[in-house]
């Protein structure tokens, strides 16, 4: 059975998105990404713990029901971010409109590049404090061979 568009009821086609396939509306340019396919778009701009977390955010009712099983979804702000989805609650999938998927790459990166930045913060810190002990025994075991 062939999925319709939630937004205007055109017939869903195959199409592809960066190699990832998924369902596209020709009217609107929306696409339907299954869970395995919406994973599959996140990793083609992202890694690693860049995947891992929390995608919907602040749940709200959504005017747009499921393809798969008609049921009202849930729109969401995709990781936090001003960026509106839709997904069934029932896991059937995500409803992204025009334009989406490319904002989802771009948000994708940027989380991918502030871990990259974190991670750098935070090693350069642990170095830091390393040396900071490393000083402060130098200090006591002269103070121990001074007699002090
Ligand atoms: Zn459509
Ligand atoms: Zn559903």
């Amino acid at each position: 059975m062939a999925l319709t568009c939630p937004r205007d009821g055109a017939q869903l086609q195959a199409g592809e998105d960066h190699a990832v396939p998924y369902q596209r509306c020709p009217t609107c340019k929306g696409g339907w990404f299954d869970l395995h396919e919406f994973e599959e778009l996140e990793a083609t701009a992202a890694s690693g713990d860049a995947l891992a977390g929390t995608i919907e955010y602040a749940e709200r009712e959504s005017t747009l029901k499921c393809p798969s099983c008609g049921k009202p979804m849930a729109a969401f702000d995709f990781r936090g971010e001003n960026l509106e989805l839709d997904a069934c609650d029932d896991e059937h999938g995500f409803w992204i409109d025009d334009g989406g998927a490319e904002r989802v790459r771009a948000l994708m990166r940027d989380r991918m590049a502030g871990m990259k930045r974190a991670a750098r913060a935070e090693h350069s810190w642990n170095a830091e404090r390393e040396r900071g002990f490393q000083r402060t025994l130098i200090e006591r075991l002269r103070n121990i061979i001074s007699g002090k």
